[in-house]
């Protein structure tokens, strides 16, 4: 049967029609960290499914990959590495564009940061066209990184966002309507 935990998990996740703009349903995970209980199963559930993967690397995306990524990281023991907005990083930089629904936006990640032969967890909030989590990809392999996942707390399945992900796997937690 299902782990009794996620419809604890899901029923913390508010939901904004209309935000940032018409027609969007934001799914809003800060009602899910008001709840102390929900928000430790979600970091255990991740941990429980990557403590055993050799996992070197949790990269998380901003800015909500910076809320879930760090506990994992310190959890299963290893390097947390922020992927950031553009001019953000004050360090030597690499880049990678990626495409919006409306124009382009840009990641970057420390060089250095990530080494040739690191195992990646990429971690963000939720994936809706996977975009940003392909940008991501792209810039740990650019690195010689192998990304073993990626995970969300929340995917819009509808969008199919697995499929930009170039064939690497997808773990969430919550599927949203
Ligand atoms: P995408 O690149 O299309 O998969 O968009 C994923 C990124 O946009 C993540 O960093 C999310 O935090 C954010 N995002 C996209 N759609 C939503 C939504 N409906 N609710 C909350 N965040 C969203």
């Amino acid at each position: 049967g299902e782990d009794p935990r996620l419809p604890r998990i899901a029923s913390t996740i508010r939901v904004i029609p209309d935000f940032p703009k018409p027609g969007i349903m934001f799914q809003d995970i800060t009602t899910l960290l008001l709840d102390h209980e929900a928000f430790r199963h979600t970091i255990d559930m991740f941990v429980e499914r990557y403590r055993d993967k050799r996992i070197t690397v949790v990269a998380g995306i901003e800015a909500r990959g910076f809320i879930f990524g760090p506990p994992i990281a310190l959890a299963i023991g290893c390097k947390f590495v922020p992927m950031r907005k553009p001019k953000k990083l004050p360090g030597e930089v690499i880049s990678e564009e990626y495409s919006l629904e409306y124009g382009t936006d840009i990641m970057e990640m420390h060089v250095g940061a990530v080494q040739p032969g690191d195992r990646a967890l990429v971690i963000d909030d939720l994936i809706a066209t996977g975009g940003t989590l392909a940008a991501a990809i792209r810039l740990l392999e650019r690195v010689g990184a192998e990304v073993v996942e990626c995970a969300c707390v929340i995917e819009l399945p509808e969008l199919q966002g697995y499929q930009r992900l170039g064939g690497k796997p997808l773990f969430v937690l919550v599927k949203a309507a």
